[in-house]
């Protein structure tokens, strides 16, 4: 059934509104300039929505500076001390990201009466990690059922105060639990609030984009989740890049250049996994949708890269690059050597996207 929409500044999560992506600065607001830079980064990149820790007064009042440089929303995210939730709001915060449970009864009521009058949406965000120690002790440690039902007893927080502007996350660093929370919880949530989804301190780069996708991916396979963040130990503009190829790869946004690459074997004789890194780099700014395969070999490359609008194969170290034309691949360029060869892909990948 689909959630509510709720609107995070311009963005509207929910509804019939395409899965966003989200991600998070790494860089504290006492590094003010590298923060900017970083924020920027996340923007051009294709993040949609973008959240910030605010860990004290002085963050909360930067935050102000820091969302005039930027035209995506900014998320303030606060853990337990509702005076910083209320500068932050000042400082003109897009969303605040706390745990209602966490701040105390009459400090939430003053935190939903000035969310109310900025008409901005509060994100109840349940971890693992954070579990009130009432539901730890009724199932002995952070089981999906027990992270359900604080993500429940937090949105009635709100609720009861009328406030129904909600987003809600429930997130664990283990796969099964988190979408196991997530399941139940989608079967408890009456009002359809959206789910921010995503795997919380996953790992490494590795570790973590396959923890991520298999957790966010069976969870949008179901139709769960508005928007969605991979969690990275690794710069955040990777998290934009992972979140965009899985929404992608699920035909959720069709946005941007897909690269399909063969795996190479031993018929390969030319550079398939630096060429495919390299385009990928090049045309990742390209909002058009496209198909670009590079394959390793003229035996089955082009016939395996049917799908693409265009693509480069070849052997002995010369490249032919094919292209679709009137639906059908033809060649448009032989016996290049490899920069050449690149060089007709990027010029022709910028104008088809055009
Ligand atoms: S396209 Fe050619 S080189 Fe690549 S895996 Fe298939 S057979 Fe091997």
């Amino acid at each position: 059934m689909t959630y509510k929409t709720v609107n995070v500044g311009a963005v509207a999560v929910g509804g019939a509104f395409p899965v966003s992506v989200q991600s998070m600065c790494s860089v504290p607001f006492s590094r003010y300039s590298e923060l900017v830079l970083q924020a920027k980064e996340l923007e051009e990149a294709g993040c949609e929505i973008l959240r910030v820790s605010v860990p004290d007064p002085k963050s909360a009042e930067m935050f102000a500076a820091l969302k005039k440089e930027l035209k995506i929303p900014l998320v303030a995210d606060i853990h337990f001390d509702y005076r910083l939730a209320l500068k932050a709001i000042d400082s003109g915060a897009d969303k605040i990201r706390i745990n209602p449970g966490n701040i105390g009864k009459d400090n939430i009521k003053t935190v939903v009466k000035k969310a109310k009058e900025h008409h901005i949406p509060i994100r109840v965000g349940v971890n693992s990690g954070s579990l009130e120690k009432a539901l730890l002790e009724k199932y002995g440690s952070p089981t999906p059922e027990a992270l359900a039902e604080s993500a429940k007893n937090n949105v009635e927080l709100l609720e009861n105060l009328d406030f129904g502007d909600i987003i809600v996350s429930i997130k664990s660093s283990d796969v099964k639990k988190t979408v196991q929370a997530y399941r139940i919880f989608d079967g408890m949530n009456n009002e359809r609030y959206p789910l921010h989804i995503g795997v919380t301190e996953a790992g490494t780069f590795a570790s973590g984009l396959i923890k991520n996708s298999a957790g966010i991916g069976a969870l949008l396979l179901d139709g769960i989740g508005s928007t969605i963040r991979y969690s990275l130990s690794a710069p955040p503009v990777e998290e934009v890049i992972a979140a965009k190829t899985l929404l992608r790869s699920l035909g959720l946004r069709n946005e941007g250049v897909e690269i399909i690459a063969c795996p190479t074997c031993g018929r390969t004789t030319i550079d398939v996994s630096g060429l495919a890194g390299e385009l990928e780099k090049s045309l990742s700014g390209i909002k058009t949708h496209m198909k670009v395969a590079v394959m390793g070999c003229v035996v089955n490359g082009p016939g395996e890269a049917a799908e693409a609008d265009i693509g480069v194969t070849g052997a002995a170290g010369k490249y032919i690059v094919f292209a679709k034309k009137d639906g059908k691949l033809s060649v448009v360029l032989k016996d290049a050597d490899k920069q050449t060869a690149t060089e007709y892909i990027i010029k022709s990948a910028e104008s088809f996207g055009r």
